[in-house]
């Protein structure tokens, strides 16, 4: 076959799957940037009928909508720079990589070796739930403590772990706020409450709808926290966000707002994303631990 008819029938592929013509969608000289609008071209016309054309369960439809969610693939884009924490190892991004693509990594029904209480799924659901070691709260303090980085280094005044000195209803200490920032919201200081959730750890991917894990997670959080924070001259900031890398609204905002002042700080509008990868490549390595240290020593 010659190169001129390889080359016609790659353009034929391309124009029947994705309906236009190569032409119209770009019009650049240079090769690179062809390729890369042609790439996005194709990928998005794949994307749109994932879900008619391939036969997926409903976990997997799940995940589909949970890694489209604004900046969930971010961890991907992140430069491995060992002194920022953004490095894990080949067997974390791995496991990480199976729980996204649904590719089983348990046997079935075993003893979870962490918790020695619960069962194994063959997804990792109860991997990224387990409150045993290399559980929820270590994922949940990767993340406290990489937001406490960056507002520290965009030069925003936090403290760690800020004891409040709050009683519930009932009487009961309440937790000091994962980090308090200053004069924060309308001169007032506010207490961040980090939140990390795994959708599928109530009834499974039949029971999922978008985003409701996460509503749910961030109501529970307002409900405890909110007006005992007002009560007391604080705003109180929920920072909820899912295993598969998604964030809550208030999340998102925060993070945008703390985009926003390091990018004041340094005249370079590129400057801020940055703050995005880290977040997410964080949740990741979370999540990747908790998988690992579950993991039989033959996985992988
Ligand atoms: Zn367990």
């Amino acid at each position: 076959m010659s190169h001129g008819s390889s080359l016609q029938n790659a353009l034929d592929a391309f124009n029947d799957i994705c309906n236009v013509d190569i032409l119209s969608v770009t019009t650049s000289a240079s090769a690179p940037q062809m390729m890369k609008t042609l790439a996005k071209c194709y990928f998005g016309a794949i994307e749109k009928d994932l879900i008619s054309r391939y036969a997926l369960s409903p976990r997997q439809v799940a995940i589909l909508s949970c890694i489209r969610a604004p900046h969930a693939q971010d961890f991907l884009l992140t430069i491995p720079i060992d002194g920022l924490g953004q490095k894990m190892n080949h067997r974390q991004f791995r496991s990480v990589l199976c729980y996204r693509l649904t590719i089983p990594m348990f046997s079935e029904g075993s003893v979870c070796p962490s918790c020695n209480v619960h069962r194994m799924d063959k997804w990792g659901d109860h991997a990224v739930h387990c409150s045993s070691e290399v559980g929820v709260k270590f994922r949940h303090n990767l993340v406290r403590d990489i937001l406490v980085d960056i507002c520290s280094k965009v030069g925003i005044m936090v403290r760690k772990e800020a004891p409040m000195g709050f009683r519930s209803g009932d009487g009961k200490d309440l937790r000091p706020a994962d980090l308090l920032l200053f004069n924060w919201l309308q001169g007032k200081d506010a207490c961040l409450d980090v939140t990390g959730i795994s959708p599928f750890a109530g009834m499974g991917a039949k029971s999922w709808a978008p985003a409701v894990a996460l509503l749910n997670a961030v109501e529970k959080k307002k409900k405890k926290y909110a007006s005992i924070c007002e009560d007391n001259g604080y705003k109180f900031i929920p920072f909820a966000f899912s295993t598969f890398g998604e964030f809550d609204k208030d999340a998102l905002d925060t993070l945008l707002r703390i985009k926003s002042i390091s990018i004041s700080h340094s005249n370079n509008v590129k400057s801020g994303e940055f703050i995005f990868h880290r977040v997410s490549f964080c949740i990741q390595k979370g999540v990747g631990a908790q998988l690992v240290s579950r993991l039989p020593s033959n996985f992988m």
